[in-house]
């Protein structure tokens, strides 16, 4: 299979073998569209325009905030809001037929960190499904990860019937399912375990790592996003 800067980063994905890949691919897309925004994009007019018209969600507003890049924030904000001034403040008739509160809710629901992070994530399917449908490496590589989370199991079961024929189809079905449920079992037995530490027949017992941590490795499971311990690895990897 011929490689390319997709294959490539699907590959490297994947290669890490840290937690859910998709959901590791989406928070690498994530830090790069937030760093992007609060540093080049500033200058940028397209990106300008884009970031005026579609502002961001309560996630990446705040995680614009906690960057330390005071001013280039500062301007976005301040261009986003006159756009929001001129279209959803301004008067009644000049912008098509909506009234103005109605295009002011529409500000509410985009994000241009959102549509950057879905972009990113279709190229990337798009890469990882040619590829498992190519290459039998690949196909290996699928099934050593450490799991698949609940909301990629179901993106990748939705998808695959559009990239894959029906044995690999079979084939990628199985193995996503597989990656999800044996995680879902460990987590459950880590909760159940938990919540008998809470019996008075168990106090002092000592609590297993899994344990300790289930109700948070359940909700990153539920959710799509690495656990704390899961970014701490890739951050030492990175370094
Ligand atoms: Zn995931
Ligand atoms: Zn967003």
């Amino acid at each position: 299979m011929n490689k390319n800067i997709l294959t490539i980063r699907v590959d490297d994905i994947f290669g890490q073998k840290c937690g859910c890949p998709i959901c590791l691919t989406k928070r690498i897309s994530e830090e790069n569209a937030c760093e992007y925004i609060a540093g080049s994009a500033m200058m940028t007019p397209e990106i300008r325009i884009e970031t005026n018209k579609l502002g961001f969600c309560e996630r990446h507003f705040d995680m614009l905030l906690k960057t330390s890049a005071r001013l280039p924030i500062a301007l976005i904000l301040s261009t986003h809001l006159d756009e929001i001034e001129a279209k959803a403040y301004e008067s009644e008739t000049a912008f098509g037929k909506n009234t103005k509160a109605e295009r002011g809710a529409e500000f509410e629901k985009t994000c241009y960190v959102c549509n950057r992070m879905n972009d990113d994530l279709d190229r990337f399917l798009h890469g990882m499904f040619k590829m498992y449908a190519e290459d039998e490496s690949f196909r290996k590589l699928f099934s050593e990860q450490e799991y698949i989370c609940f909301p990629h199991r179901n993106l990748l079961l939705n998808n695959a019937r559009k990239y894959l024929k029906k044995d690999i189809l079979k084939q990628f079905s199985q193995e996503t399912e597989r990656l999800s449920k044996e995680k879902l079992k460990l987590i459950r037995s880590g909760l159940e375990e938990l919540c008998r530490s809470f019996d008075y027949r168990n106090v002092g017992k000592p609590l297993s790592e899994n344990a300790e941590v289930s109700p948070e490795n359940a909700v990153c499971f539920l959710t799509g996003r690495q656990t704390e311990n899961e970014i701490e690895i890739m951050k030492d990897r990175e370094e």
